[in-house]
C-alpha cells in the first residue's frame, strides 16, 4: 500500500523496489508503476555514504587496455573492466548493495542533508507552504523522537480499533474501505488505485488493487528462501507483541497470518505477468464486480471509497479476487482481522514510535544481509526526503541543470530515434504495415528531460503542521497519503494531461512510460559517469547512450509492444509476427536461464523485459557506431564500467527473486556476449569465457 503513495507523492520513479519503504516485491506496485519500465532497480539503501573519489566518477573509462589485470577480458569482460573500481568498493556493514545508482543517490542525499541540517539549526521562522518551511517542520516531526513515543499510532488508533472490534465480515471489510478511502492502506480488500487506462490511455480509470502479500510470493514459494520467510514471521510475531498482544496470542495470530498469506500466494500473479496486460487488463461494472466479490457488499464499498458510480473497474488479479472472496467467511475473520492488523503495522512502523522502528529496521537489514544499522539521523533524514520529494525536487533543479547537457542528450536521442527506425526496417519477420506502426511509434515518442515546467499539484496540497500546531510525524505522513488519493480523485473524470511528470529531478534513474508512450530522463542521471562532455563520444554512446536506447526498446519489448502509439493497449501485430516475436522471447529466455549469481540461476522469464531492452540497446548503439573500433572499446567499457556493482549475498537473492533486472555483471557479460560487434573487435576464442557461436547469439532487435 505505501507503494501508491510513493507513486504519486514521492513519484513513482521510487517505485520499483526502492528506498526505504518500497520494500518487498512488485507484487505492492500500483499498475502505473508497473507499467513503467526502468534503467535500474531502485534500491538505494546500498550506498548509504559516497564512497568514491571524483576522479573515479569523472574518468572516462578503458575499454581494453594493456594494462595486466587478474581476469583476460575474453572470459569476463565484466571483471576486467571493473577490477580496479571494484577493489575499491568494500561493502560496509551497513550496505546491502553498491552501484553508480546509489552512489549518486548518495552524492544527491547529501545535499539534500547539508540542506536539511541548516535549516534545523538556524533558529528561523519560514513562511507558511515554503520548501524551508515544510521540511524544517517536517524534519522536527521526524527526528522528536519524544513526540513520537507520546504520539504511537496517533490518529491511526481508532482506525485499528475499527478491524480489531469488527464483529462480522461486513463490519471487517467496512473498516478496510475507510482505511482505503481515507488513506490509501489496502491489506485484503478494497484496495484501489486511480491511473490512466490502458485501453485508452487518455482517460483514468478505477484499478482495483491486489491483496498485500507481505514478503511477496516469490519467496513464500522459492526453493532457497526458507530462513528469509522464518525470518519474516518471526518479525510478525514481534509486530504484534509490540502492539500488545501475549507471546501465545500472537504466535497463534502469527501461524492464522501464515496460512492466509500461503493461500493468497498461490492464486496471485507473479511478477512477470503483472506486466503483461493481457493478464491484467480485466473489465468490470460494478455489478459484475459484486458477481466477483459475493461476501461483500460492493455497493457499500466503492462508496466507502468514494470511486462509486463508474462504467468500469479494472481488475488485475482475478484469481486472487476470487480466492479472496473464498475468504472472507465468519470462520475466518478472526484470522483476516490478524493479517490486516499486521499490515497496518507494517506499514506504519516506520513513522511510529522506536519500538516499531526497530523492529522494522531489524527485519530489512536480515532481508538484504545488512549487519549494522544506519544511525537514526541517517534514517531521519531520508524519510524526511522521502516524505516531501518535490520540495527536494525545486531545490535540486535550482543547482544542478546545465541547458547544455540537456542539448546534448536531446540529440543523442534523435540520433538513436532514427537508429532505431533503421534496425526495424531491417527486421525480415516482421510485414510493412507492422513496421510503420512501429515506425509511428518512434515518431510519435514523447521526451522528458530534466524536470516539469510545471511541478505537480501535489506539491503544494502537501502542507506539514509543526509539534507547536499539534503536528506529528504520523499525521503529517497521513496528510501525504492524502493528498495522494486527492490528487488522483481530482483526476478522475478528467482528461489525461501527458505533460504531466510524477518523476522527481533528483531520481538517478530513466524510465519509458508505455502508457504515454514516452521516455523519461529525470536531471540527475544527466552527470558522470553516464554522460560526460569530456569523454569521447564513443564513452557517452556507452554510457548515456545505452540508457536512452535501452528506455526506447521498452517500447518493443514483450510487454511495450502491446501498446500503440498513443499508449493504447491494442496489439498491432499480426498472429505470425506474434508468434515469431514469442519464439525469439523464448530463446532470449533460456539464454539468461543458463547464467546465475553466487550459485543462483537468473530467471529468463522474470528479466525478460529488460533483457530484452538490454540487448536491443547494444544493438542500437554498436550500430551507431558502425566499424569505428575505437570508439566500440569505448562503447564497451564505459556501459560495463557504468554497470558495476556489489552486492551482500542476502541482497542478492531479493534482486534474482524481485527485480525484472538481470543482475548487472549479467546485464553485462550476456549482452556482450550476444553482439556481434564484440567479437569484430576483440579476438574472442570458442574456448573463451565470453565466447557464444553465432547461432546461439540472441535478440529481437539484432
Ligand atoms: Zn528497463
Amino acid at each position: 500500500m505505501k507503494k501508491r503513495i510513493l507513486a504519486l507523492v514521492l513519484a513513482a520513479a521510487m517505485a520499483l523496489g526502492t528506498t526505504g519503504c518500497g520494500l518487498f516485491t512488485v507484487q505492492n506496485e500500483s499498475p502505473a508503476d508497473v507499467a513503467k519500465d526502468s534503467i535500474a532497480n531502485e534500491f538505494h539503501k546500498g550506498s548509504q555514504e559516497s564512497t568514491i573519489a571524483e576522479e573515479d566518477i569523472e574518468d572516462a573509462a578503458a575499454g581494453v587496455d594493456s594494462t595486466p589485470k587478474e581476469v583476460r577480458y575474453q572470459d569476463d569482460y565484466y571483471e576486467y573492466v571493473n577490477q580496479n573500481l571494484l577493489s575499491k568498493i568494500e561493502l560496509a556493514a551497513t550496505d546491502a548493495h553498491w552501484d553508480w545508482f546509489g552512489e549518486l543517490n548518495a552524492v544527491v542525499s547529501s545535499e539534500m542533508e547539508d540542506i536539511i541540517r541548516e535549516l534545523a539549526g538556524d533558529g528561523k521562522t519560514y513562511e507558511k507552504g515554503t520548501p524551508e518551511q515544510k521540511i524544517k517542520d517536517m524534519y522536527e516531526c521526524v527526528s522528536n523522537t519524544e513526540n513520537r513515543e507520546k504520539t504511537g499510532l496517533g490518529p491511526l488508533k481508532p482506525y485499528m480499533d475499527s478491524i480489531r472490534n469488527a464483529k462480522n465480515i461486513d463490519e471487517y471489510v467496512d473498516a478496510l474501505a475507510h482505511l482505503s478511502g481515507e488513506f490509501g492502506f489496502s491489506s485484503i480488500v478494497g484496495g484501489y488505485y486511480i491511473s490512466q487506462d490502458k485501453a485508452d490511455s487518455s482517460e483514468y480509470s478505477v484499478y482495483m488493487m491486489y491483496a498485500d502479500t507481505l514478503i511477496g510470493k516469490e519467496y513464500i514459494e522459492g526453493k532457497e528462501t526458507k530462513e528469509y520467510v522464518d525470518m519474516y514471521l518471526d518479525y510478525v510475531n514481534d509486530m504484534l507483541v509490540e502492539f500488545g498482544m501475549s507471546a501465545g496470542e500472537a504466535a497463534a495470530s502469527t501461524d492464522s497470518i501464515e496460512t492466509l498469506l500461503r493461500d493468497i500466494c498461490a492464486s496471485t500473479l507473479t511478477t512477470e505477468q503483472l506486466y503483461d496486460p493481457k493478464i491484467t487488463y480485466n473489465v468490470y461494472t460494478a455489478k459484475e464486480l459484486q458477481q466477483l466479490y459475493t461476501n461483500v457488499d460492493v455497493d457499500k464499498m466503492l462508496k466507502t471509497l468514494g470511486v462509486s458510480g463508474q462504467d468500469k473497474y479494472i481488475v488485475i488479479d482475478v484469481e486472487q479476487a476470487k480466492k479472496i472472496n473464498s475468504l472472507l467467511v465468519e470462520e475466518n475473520l478472526q484470522a483476516l482481522k490478524d493479517y490486516s492488523s499486521f499490515v497496518m503495522l507494517n506499514d506504519v512502523a516506520e513513522y511510529a514510535s522506536s519500538g516499531y522502528v526497530k523492529l522494522h529496521d531489524k527485519m530489512q537489514n536480515s532481508l538484504y544481509g545488512i549487519t549494522e544499522s544506519w544511525g537514526d539521523e541517517k534514517i531521519w533524514m531520508d524519510l524526511t526526503q522521502d516524505l516531501l520529494p518535490w520540495d527536494f525536487g525545486t531545490i535540486y533543479v535550482k543547482e544542478h541543470f546545465s541547458q547544455e547537457d540537456k542539448e546534448a542528450v536531446e540529440a543523442m536521442i534523435e540520433l538513436i530515434l532514427k537508429e532505431y527506425e533503421t534496425i526495424i526496417n531491417k527486421q525480415e519477420w516482421m510485414s510493412d504495415a507492422t513496421k510503420q506502426k512501429a515506425v509511428k511509434k518512434l515518431e510519435t515518442m514523447q521526451v522528458k528531460i530534466g524536470y516539469p515546467e510545471e511541478w505537480p499539484a501535489a506539491k503544494d496540497m502537501m502542507q506539514v503542521t509543526p509539534i507547536s500546531e499539534g503536528g506529528s510525524l504520523i499525521s503529517n505522513w497521513l496528510v501525504s497519503m492524502q493528498v495522494a488519493i486527492e490528487a488522483q480523485l481530482q483526476q478522475l473524470g478528467t482528461k489525461v494531461d501527458r505533460s504531466e511528470w510524477d518523476v522527481t529531478p533528483q531520481t538517478i534513474n530513466a524510465m519509458y512510460d508505455p502508457l504515454n508512450n514516452e521516455i523519461i530522463f529525470p536531471a540527475a542521471i544527466l552527470q558522470a559517469p553516464f554522460y560526460n562532455s569530456r569523454n569521447s563520444d564513443g564513452a557517452n554512446l556507452g554510457g548515456i547512450g545505452f540508457v536512452i536506447a535501452h528506455e526506447v526498446s521498452h517500447a518493443f519489448d514483450s510487454s511495450g509492444a502491446l501498446y500503440d502509439e498513443f499508449g493504447n493497449y491494442n496489439v498491432w501485430w499480426t498472429d505470425e509476427e506474434l508468434a515469431e516475436y514469442e519464439r525469439l522471447s523464448q530463446s532470449i529466455v533460456e539464454y539468461y536461464n543458463n547464467y546465475e549469481m553466487m550459485g543462483t540461476k537468473v530467471n529468463g522469464d522474470l528479466t525478460l523485459m529488460e533483457n530484452i531492452a538490454d540487448l536491443g540497446a547494444m544493438t542500437c548503439i554498436t550500430s551507431i557506431i558502425g566499424d569505428d573500433e575505437d570508439a566500440l572499446d569505448d562503447a564497451f567499457g564505459q556501459m560495463t564500467y557504468n554497470w558495476a556493482s556489489a552486492d551482500t549475498a542476502s541482497f542478492m537473492m531479493y534482486l534474482l527473486n524481485t527485480d525484472t533486472h538481470s543482475p548487472n555483471k549479467v546485464r553485462v557479460n550476456a549482452v556482450l556476449s550476444s553482439c556481434d560487434a564484440f567479437y569484430d573487435i576483440y579476438d574472442i576464442a570458442e574456448t573463451d569465457g565470453m565466447y557464444v557461436a553465432p547461432e546461439d547469439r540472441v535478440g529481437i532487435w539484432r
